[in-house]
């Protein structure tokens, strides 16, 4: 009895403060309620707690994961218990407002949105602190990316379709000034080619090869070519498609393997291979990374499958290989990305894969002609939608 009463003072002492905001703000959310079917409503904020943010989402990039949920494609059973769901992971926004005991961030601010938060900034009653976090968010664990009890936006927890939204001031980094938004929208899945690069150990002098040229793949590939200082003749990328692998052709090594099967004299010649195609297509992928990779080499999994892939393992066994998965990342990983993004020649690079013309978020319909945009195997690019609405209230 009285144990219970211990803590459920507790609880209240760490249940978060939250101060009125006033007036309530009016937040327009869209969200996926069936395969290419998106709703909108109407959604009243009127409170913020302690050591969060209100956000005005600005700017957001389509990625496979949000597009997944925008098809339907995932799982039925995580669908019925997911749906309806705002979409989209990868977005900068604007601090409207901040809560008690937020001291690094004022009014103004344009700010990248970390979508990974972690158990003990989720629920801080259960996880009081990082010593006290999950096995994967305590220090030593395996990370953040992790976490066994994570609210990944876009995932478990609404994403950013929306106007506004209420997210930890933790979770949150400023744009360094000079960095243009669409650039800036770009730090996500760059936090996430970081932390596989660093699984992966590469350094400058790596012979690395990238299996498969779309978005995931062109970024990793830059950021080892202009950032890690790898050169051209050291990074091989393979596709099937011309139009993609002719984006990578100043800085690496190209191959069509529709049309040519791996050269002789490549084989066996990598040390490290990122998988970035994902999906059926990781079926060959993998396959090829196999042959390139050296005796004691590593293929880093990026692209994601829903289904089961066939692996030869004897090629596995007989070079000693490691084939280790990545997935997501940290805030941790962000002030880094941020510097890289005040490069120039890199950010040049980058503007290669954005999609030229950027959606407007007005309606359910033009957010699903964005997606179908991304998901459409003629474009190359990562696609974005702006989100300051022509009507505001
Ligand atoms: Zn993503
Ligand atoms: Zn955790």
């Amino acid at each position: 009895m009285s144990i219970h009463l211990v803590v459920g003072i507790k609880a209240i002492e760490n249940a978060p403060r939250k101060r009125l905001i006033s007036p309530p703000v009016q937040s327009r959310v869209f969200e996926v309620v069936g395969p290419y079917r998106m709703r909108e409503r109407r959604e009243e904020i009127s409170e913020l707690p302690e050591r969060c943010v209100l956000l005005r989402v600005m700017l957001t990039g389509v990625c496979h994961a949000d597009l997944r949920y925008v098809s339907c494609s995932r799982p039925p059973h995580i669908l019925r218990e997911r749906l309806p769901l705002p979409v989209f992971h990868e977005g900068i926004a604007r601090v409207v407002d901040v809560g008690d005991d937020v001291r690094n961030f004022r009014r103004g601010d344009l700010v990248v949105v970390v979508p990974n938060v972690p158990c003990y900034v989720q629920n801080p009653e259960k996880y009081p602190d990082i010593y006290r976090a999950c096995e994967s968010c305590r220090p030593g664990g395996p990370g953040e990316n992790l976490c066994r009890d994570v609210k990944f936006l876009s995932s478990n927890a609404p994403g950013l379709s929306r106007t506004f939204l209420i997210h930890p001031a933790s979770c949150i980094f400023n744009v360094p000034r000079g960095i243009p938004e669409e650039i800036a929208v770009l730090a996500e899945p760059l936090t996430v080619v970081k932390r596989a690069i660093e699984l992966a150990g590469v350094n400058y002098s790596s012979r690395v090869a990238i299996l498969g040229g779309g978005f995931m793949g062109f970024i990793t590939a830059a950021v080892l070519s202009f950032i890690i200082g790898i050169s051209k003749q050291n990074l091989l990328v393979t596709d099937i498609f011309d139009f993609k692998l002719e984006k990578f052709e100043d800085f690496a090594i190209t191959l069509n393997v529709r049309e040519k099967s791996i050269p002789e004299d490549i084989l066996s010649s990598f040390d490290r291979a990122f998988e970035c195609a994902g999906g059926k297509a990781s079926e060959s992928t993998i396959d090829q990374a196999l042959s390139l990779l050296s005796p004691g080499g590593t293929c880093m999994l990026i692209g994601v499958s829903e289904e089961k892939i066939p692996v030869r393992t004897r090629i596995l066994l007989e070079k000693g290989l490691t084939l280790k998965g990545t997935t997501r990342s940290a805030a941790i990983d962000y002030p880094e990305v941020l510097k890289w993004l005040q490069r120039k020649d890199f950010t040049k690079t980058l503007r290669r894969i954005i999609y030229p013309k950027i959606f407007r978020a007005d309606s359910c319909d033009s957010i699903l002609t964005a997606c179908r945009t991304a998901e459409s195997p003629e474009t190359h690019g990562k696609v974005l939608i702006d989100w300051r609405l022509e009507i505001e209230e």
